[in-house]
């Protein structure tokens, strides 16, 4: 199909019976020129409130329950009294309650039984995403754009690494295209839940906090779209995030390798797998913001010849250094490294960055703080023989980091970049814990206390003059 675009409206781009219909709005300007499905998020902090609900359940804490369903209900059914004519209330009312239901049958299970199953989390967490389809479809079709709401169970298959499921493309594709290109060749658009998707045999996944932006790139992927359009609360992508550098700047146009390590090393702007769909084609995306659509935007690309230097600066507050050492030298610390990255794998753990030394054998690594339990689980088990002879010595977790990384493709070569960036942060009186740089030189991930996190972002914001960067100041 030509010129095919996919948009993904994030969660206060459909906070509201308002913004949803800015929205569709902006859905229907673009429907109008060319074929358009969309991705939408749950509306704002719903989500989280979903989740609260299942651990209230999981507790038993009945009261805890109800008042968060009654706040999921009223949230929904204000919206949908707002956006849609009276008339036109019932059907989608009760489509809200039907989901709604089912959400709280899943609830009442974990609570008879007190458990809270990543499988039946992941089935009840994407209610979210079904409400604010339901609600965003019935208003275009409303104004006379004809759409449908699409739960991605049926079009995006995954692995069943629940709460962060990888997609498995070759199936998504045919499904995805069997199911989303005869609507798309009558004019009717797509409105897609972004978030969730299931295995082959059906069983419902998610893909991890943030995932419906990896949602939308797999279905332009999928669908093979001329573009992705993601809309934010924000710009475009900045040269840091604005609520830590108030002089941040929008980047008018960064790489897909650019935008990757962004994500992946804490700027929430996107979800850390959005691009990996999208190399292969080299499809575009652009960041835009649904609360001031008439600026430009960033746009991503595959590759760029500019040589910019450090383009910008991200960071991330929760997460925790594990240090490993051999208690002799006569056991390599290659082969404890390599024992204990196995183990990591093996439960999903995803390692931010790895730090080591040659002579003691010594390293240390960088994990989520909510992957931590899971991180020293996997420790114990894989080296538990080396722990009660005493060979490797008891893991030191210092959790009381952050993580910082400056981006840019244009940083390889530039010399004294590294110590500039460095002498900047100690000059804020910050420690410098660890420090690694990947081999692409296109990233330089720092360890620091976390309580100077926040002074270190601004210092080398300043100092690497990426506020100067580029055009508009936010
Ligand atoms: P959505 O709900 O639309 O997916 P998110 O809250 O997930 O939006 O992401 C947008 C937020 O990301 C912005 O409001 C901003 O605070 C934050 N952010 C962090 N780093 C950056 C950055 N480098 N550029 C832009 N925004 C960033
Ligand atoms: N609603 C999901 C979340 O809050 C997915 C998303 O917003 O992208 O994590
Ligand atoms: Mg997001």
């Amino acid at each position: 199909m030509n010129n095919l675009l996919v948009m993904k409206f994030g969660g206060t781009s459909v906070g509201s019976a308002d913004r949803m219909r800015v929205a569709a709005g902006l859905a229907a300007q673009q429907a109008a020129q060319r074929p358009l499905a969309i991705v939408v998020s749950a509306m704002s902090k719903i989500t989280d409130l979903l989740l609260d609900t299942m651990r209230h359940a999981e507790a038993g804490d009945a009261a805890g329950m109800a008042a968060n369903l009654a706040a999921l209900r009223s949230r929904h059914q204000q919206a949908c009294r707002e956006l849609l004519p009276p008339s036109q209330h019932e059907p989608v009312l009760a489509e809200i309650e039907r989901l709604v239901c089912d959400f709280e049958r899943i609830c009442g299970g974990m609570a008879m039984l007190s458990v809270r199953p990543p499988r039946s989390v992941d089935e009840a967490v994407a209610t979210g995403e079904r409400l604010s389809a339901l609600l965003v479809a019935a208003f275009l079709n409303s104004q006379g754009v004809p759409a449908r709401a699409m739960d991605a169970v049926d079009l995006i298959v995954t692995d069943a690494v629940f709460g962060n499921a990888s997609p498995l493309m070759a199936p998504t594709r045919e499904k995805a295209r069997t199911c989303l290109l005869p609507l798309l060749e009558q004019g009717i658009m797509p409105v897609i839940t972004g978030f969730n998707a299931a295995t082959a045999d059906g069983r419902p996944t998610t893909l991890g906090r943030g995932g419906s932006d990896f949602s939308a790139s797999i279905l332009a992927a999928a669908l093979d779209a001329s573009e992705l359009w993601i809309w934010t609360d924000v710009d475009g992508i900045m040269s840091a995030d604005p609520r830590l550098a108030p002089d941040a700047v929008v980047l008018d146009e960064i790489t897909y390798a650019e935008a990757a390590e962004l994500a992946y090393n804490g700027a929430k702007v996107l979800h850390a797998r959005t691009l990996a769909p999208l190399t292969d084609k080299g499809i575009p995306v652009w960041s835009k913001n649904s609360f001031a659509p008439e600026k430009r935007g960033t746009r991503i690309v595959p590759s760029s010849s500019a040589s910019t230097g450090a383009r910008a600066v991200t960071s991330m507050a929760k997460v925790a250094l594990v240090s490993l050492e051999p208690a002799s030298p006569e056991l390599s610390g290659v082969h404890v490294m390599g024992r204990a990255m196995d183990a990591l794998a093996r439960v999903n753990v995803e390692v931010l960055g790895v730090s080591s030394s040659g002579y003691r054998g010594n390293f240390c690594f960088l994990v989520r703080e909510d992957e931590l339990e899971r991180t020293e689980e996997a420790l114990e088990g894989a080296l538990a023989l080396e722990f009660a002879h005493g060979y490797v010595k008891p893991p030191q977790v210092d959790s009381k980091v952050g993580l910082l990384a400056v981006v840019g493709e244009g940083m390889q070569g530039k010399h004294g970049l590294a110590g500039r960036v460095f002498t900047a942060i100690s000059r804020e009186q910050v420690n410098i814990i660890a420090i690694a740089q990947g081999a692409s030189e296109l990233t330089i991930t720092i360890v620091v206390r976390r309580d100077g996190l926040e002074k270190a972002v601004r210092a080398v914001h300043r100092e690497c003059e990426m506020g100067k960067a580029q055009g508009t100041t936010a």
